[in-house]
């Protein structure tokens, strides 16, 4: 019945992307629990996981990275004892401390980078702050497959092409262009490329080995069960719709 089950993280972030997801939620769900052990009805949120029998958890925020969550791999360590072995775990970071936190990072089963470009002036205006995480140095670090997401909008959308073929020369098998939430715009990926296939809905595209695929979150047909860090539980990721 769900795909996914979000543990959602929230308070001061590393970043200061413009267009934060977290902006528009409700401020009451994002609680700052980064120093919280367990988040607030953590044991609900597992029997629901096992009730659904929902194999994949995944670690995220609503306004921060979850890397600055200071009991990550306390956590990691207790959902592996409660919930039954064939559970995989994602984290979705913005890598800003991978490299710092590498031994956590590596302890998860899968991981997602937001990136948006290689170019420290598109990188500040799209993340808020200086420095872009070194995406050659984590893929040579990391022990487990990572996928990048690359928010795509009028700061960075002429460097697609560079960006796509960069994250392919470094050996990147994984790569994800999306869109902000509810805005349509049309943009070429590469010149004459064309989808092989489709992912819940959304087109996939190969590009020299490097799977690519364009997100519309819109149109996106995953479902998930989310833990916000209020306590709150929601079917609802995007919540505009979200009861407290
Ligand atoms: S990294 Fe994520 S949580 Fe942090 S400011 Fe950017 S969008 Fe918001």
């Amino acid at each position: 019945m769900f795909d996914f089950a979000n543990i959602l993280f929230a308070g001061p972030c590393n970043a200061r992307c413009p267009y934060c997801i977290g902006r528009q939620i409700d401020p009451r769900l994002s609680v700052n629990n980064l120093t919280e052990f367990p988040p607030r009805n953590l044991d609900r949120f597992v029997e629901m996981i096992i009730k659904h029998e929902i194999r994949q958890v995944v670690f995220t925020g609503t306004t921060t990275d979850p890397q600055l969550y200071r009991h990550e791999a306390r956590l990691l360590d207790f959902l592996h004892n409660r919930l039954p072995a064939d559970t995989q775990y994602a984290l979705h970071t913005n890598a800003r401390l991978a490299l710092k936190k590498l031994g956590t990072f590596n302890l998860y089963d899968r991981v997602c980078i937001s990136l948006p470009t290689f170019n420290a002036g598109t990188y500040m205006k799209m993340m808020g702050v200086r420095g872009v995480p070194d995406l050659a140095a984590i893929l040579d670090r990391a022990r487990v497959p990572i996928k990048v997401s690359c928010l795509v909008n009028d700061d960075n959308v002429a460097e697609i092409p560079e960006f796509v073929a960069h994250c392919q020369l470094l050996g990147l098998r994984r790569l994800v262009l999306r869109q902000l939430y509810g805005e349509r715009g049309e943009w070429p990926i590469i010149e004459g490329l064309s989808p092989r296939g489709e992912y819940r809905g959304n087109p996939v595209y190969d590009y020299h080995g490097l799977e690519i695929t364009r997100w519309d979150f819109d149109h996106s047909e995953s479902t998930s069960i989310n833990l916000f860090s209020s306590g709150v539980i929601s079917e609802t990721y995007l919540l505009a719709e979200t009861r407290i």
